[in-house]
């Protein structure tokens, strides 16, 4: 598996789609999803090019930074978090793509007060109304966003979505031109917070090139990158 070969590989694929949708590719970023590698994995895709790494777990995002496996790259969390990690997280990570209810965004917010910063955050959306899956249902995204509007603690900047995974290209691209949409909504009917929401984490090895034709500024890249993973277990 050579890192440097898929890299540029995806970054033409991102640069391909981008232009057919009249997008600067320089909008798009090609976030390394990291699960399960190593910190030398990771520092060889840093070496290779990777500029922003994004972690599922607080256990290896904690390994991987006492490993100093991050130099060089801005680090984003986008797994599912629990509440009573938030401390292993806040001000640890340069966003958090991955609030999922009120009850979360209250508790980031609560700690980033407490450490006297302002945590960058997107809502994680459950477009599919898929019951494995974490985020807020569509219709309730408004008033997540209003919530996090009052709390001193968080700074929203825009939207994540996990569709189902694209068995064939194309399947998802309704998927990512919802949630743009409703980003469009959300801006308009906001009134402090618009200037800020400005992302839109969506598109994996499977999909992202439709997801970049549907506007999205981060696409979430794994097994495109690394090669095929083991499966991951639940977090205990
Ligand atoms: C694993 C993961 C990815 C990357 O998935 P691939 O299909 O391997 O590219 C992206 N986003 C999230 C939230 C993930 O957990």
């Amino acid at each position: 598996m050579d890192i440097k070969e898929n890299i540029v590989k995806l970054q033409a694929g991102i640069a391909e789609a981008a232009r057919a949708a009249g997008r600067d590719p320089a909008s798009v970023t090609l976030l390394a999803a990291t699960k399960t590698q190593s910190s030398d994995t990771i520092r060889a895709a840093i070496a290779a090019g990777i500029t922003v790494c994004g972690e599922n777990r607080v256990q290896e995002l904690t390994a991987h930074l006492a490993d100093n496996a991050y130099q060089g790259a801005e680090i984003h969390f986008i797994g599912h978090l629990q509440t009573n990690k938030v401390k292993y997280v806040v001000g640890k990570v340069a966003l958090i793509h991955s609030v999922s209810s009120d009850k979360l965004l209250r508790a980031i917010a609560a700690q980033a007060d407490k450490l006297g910063l302002v945590q960058d955050i997107l809502l994680e959306i459950n477009l599919a109304g898929e019951a494995s899956k974490s985020g807020f249902a569509p219709e309730e995204a408004l008033a997540a966003a209003r919530l996090a509007a009052c709390l001193d603690g968080v700074r929203l900047r825009g939207l994540m979505c996990i569709p189902p995974a694209a068995r064939c290209s194309g399947e998802n691209f309704h998927h990512f031109m919802t949630l743009r949409q409703l980003a469009v909504d959300i801006r308009q009917k906001m009134v402090d917070n618009n200037r800020d929401m400005d992302m839109l984490s969506m598109g994996m090895s499977g999909d992202y090139q439709d997801a970049v034709a549907a506007g999205s500024t981060c696409v979430r890249v794994g097994s495109a990158l690394f090669g095929p993973r083991p499966p991951v277990l639940p977090e205990g």
